[in-house]
């Protein structure tokens, strides 16, 4: 099979780690059944080493693959809808959408069609194979869990603009590692598709297809400006679909990832949905097999991956919540708010990438297991190791990251919402400095709700002092 010029993991080919094979399934807004979801613990123990990684755009991976997957076991996959039918667009990368998608009680629109329509435009269309493996669409439904702030090409974000719903377009460009920024132009939720179809065929027109290395979406507007881009764009429309707005944009309160973890009730009258931790995103097949039978049993049958890493359960009836706690717990799981692997982001390290100076995964687990021993987190602390400066794993800012760096061994240079706090601690030290960290916040934050971030700003001046090593 012809292999897409992308160094990007896919299931039609896969790419190769340390470890073994690495094979990544696209997801499209994270929905995945309960069959599907058996099929893939099979995968994983027939093939793999009996684990997947959930990852931070709601993909699947399946690592330690020692010989590649063969064709039939590919046949099953698509006809089980787990793999795409057109094979050349499995590399670009999955639609991002609200995981709470149709049942968040804030949300404006369901908007699970259009993430069905776009997966199934692009498969439809094979010379979008020919799209960046970056190119990133997401759609957010302007519900409680929202998406908007998440690394994207192209965010497609539900408003309201005189009792009408409508999307609000932002694209990526500026410096790398920018989020995306409002256009100011809307347009119909039923227009979307000829939306991102005429963004794509003109982000198409700008790029060499021949070259092994796409320029990024981003590149291309910082080349010709975002007024002559969607100038372009305007072109392959027809007049009146795009609106410039003149409502401003309303400001939203960036989320707190937690916000989807624990119970919380669905816009259905008497379901909830219950938002589980995983320990960075990784989920044993036996764990696999529990969550699908609970899904089955007391849900309905789907089971929603989220770009945090972690996986909800839906349309729980009030009365069957208690039992389904305890059957997570009996799985070794839990729906903590504050546990603090619900605010833990690691990349795959070492033994899954070349450039990590450190074992990412595993040092994070040590810290786990060391906090979990020492103290009881009250407050929700996000903490992200990073094998390099690429910070794969998060994107945006978090609490506290730990960046890999090797001098003569291994260890972390420590960051406090983005300030360096320490040059180089080892990784043996990782797991008595961080809990230190935490009772230093936990014994002088003004009170309760004071956040870590906010209890940061407030000692900006003072960092040093406050944690001294
Ligand atoms: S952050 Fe760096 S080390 Fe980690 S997966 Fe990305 S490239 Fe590899």
């Amino acid at each position: 099979m012809q292999i897409p010029f992308t160094a990007c993991p896919g299931l039609f080919y896969s790419t190769p780690a340390q470890d073994g094979l690495l094979y990544r399934l696209r997801i499209p807004g994270g929905i995945i059944n309960c069959q599907q979801f058996q099929t893939i613990a099979d995968i994983a123990d027939n093939h793999g080493s009996g684990y997947i990684d959930i990852t931070n755009r709601a993909n699947i991976q399946i690592r330690e693959i020692q010989q590649s997957i063969n064709i039939e076991v590919l046949k099953k996959f698509q006809a089980l809808g787990l793999a795409s039918t057109n094979a050349k667009i499995d590399h670009i990368r999955n639609i991002m959408t609200n995981p709470t998608a149709g049942i968040d009680i804030e949300e404006l629109i369901d908007i699970r069609p259009l993430v069905k329509d776009w997966e199934e435009y692009i498969t439809a269309h094979s010379h979008l194979g020919e799209l960046s493996a970056k190119f990133s669409v997401c759609f957010d439904s302007g519900g409680k869990v929202s998406v908007r702030y998440q690394p994207n090409d192209i965010i497609l974000a539900a408003e309201l603009n005189n009792s009408n719903v409508y999307l609000r377009l932002y694209l990526s460009y500026g410096e790398k590692g920018e989020p995306a920024k409002d256009t100011g132009i809307v347009f119909k939720p039923e227009k979307a598709i000829t939306v991102l179809e005429a963004l794509a065929e003109t982000y198409l027109k700008h790029i060499d297809t021949k070259n092994r290395r796409k320029l990024r979406l981003r590149e291309i507007i910082n080349n010709i400006t975002v007024k002559e881009y969607l100038h372009q764009v305007q072109e392959n429309l027809n007049p009146g679909i795009l609106k410039i707005t003149k409502t401003p944009l309303r400001a939203f309160a960036p989320l707190r990832e937690k916000t989807h973890i624990g119970i919380h009730s669905q816009r259905q009258t008497g379901l909830y949905y219950i938002g589980i931790v995983l320990p960075l995103g990784r989920l044993e097949t036996s764990q696999i097999r529990g969550l699908a039978n609970i899904a089955k049993r007391y849900g309905d049958n789907n089971i929603r991956l989220t770009p945090w890493q972690n996986l909800l359960l839906t349309d729980i009836p009030q009365n069957q919540i208690s039992e389904v706690e305890q059957e997570i717990t009996n799985l070794g799981l839990n729906s903590s708010p504050t546990d603090i692997k619900s605010f833990l982001v690691a990349c795959s390290g070492k033994r899954g990438c070349a450039a990590a100076a450190t074992e990412t995964k595993d040092d994070a687990l040590n810290l786990v297991k060391y906090l979990d021993s020492l103290m009881i987190l009250d407050s929700s602390v996000n903490i992200h190791f990073s094998g390099c400066s690429k910070s794969c794993a998060q994107h945006t800012q978090a609490d506290i990251t730990l960046l890999g760096i090797t001098t003569e061994t291994p260890g972390y240079q420590v960051y406090v919402l983005g300030h360096l706090l320490y040059e180089y601690v080892t990784i043996a030290k990782i797991p008595i400095l961080i809990p230190e960290m935490l009772a230093v916040y936990q014994k002088q934050r003004l009170n309760l709700q004071e956040t870590f971030g906010q209890f940061i700003q407030r000692h900006s001046h003072q960092l040093n002092q406050l944690f001294k090593y």
